[in-house]
């Protein structure tokens, strides 16, 4: 990744290391563990509790909205966690489509991008 600066660098793994962070506390308020293997699951804000049949309907409701939320938050987590590895494998900055540089314009925007513009 001679394309990024060791300077630039140490900006991308910041922001990704910040934006872990917060992504790890929105999982937290919308779900829980689900597994041994670290899978989150959409759950409701009553989670553990005998339900109300009367709160039935807004539970599901509410769930309805929290596992999409919660597929596409641990997404977001597993591609940030992929890029701080990558950093440290000195991989970080390559496209997963073709192995070429991913300008670091792109990265700017999107630490955890895998793929330039043209593979994404
Ligand atoms: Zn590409």
């Amino acid at each position: 990744m001679k394309h990024i600066t060791e300077e630039q660098l140490e900006e991308l793994r910041g922001a990704l290391g910040a934006e872990r962070d917060s992504v790890e506390e929105e999982l937290a308020t919308y779900g829980r563990v689900q597994n041994d293997a670290g899978d989150w699951q959409g759950s409701t804000s009553v989670d553990g509790q005998e339900p109300d049949p009367n709160d039935a309907a807004d539970q599901i409701e509410e769930l309805a909205v929290n596992v999409p939320l919660v597929e596409e938050l641990e997404k977001r987590h597993r591609d940030i966690v992929d890029a701080l590895e990558k950093m440290e494998d000195g991989t970080y900055g390559i496209c997963e489509g073709g192995e070429e540089e991913i300008p670091f314009d792109r990265l700017e925007a999107n630490p955890a991008a895998r793929t330039c513009v043209q593979h994404a």
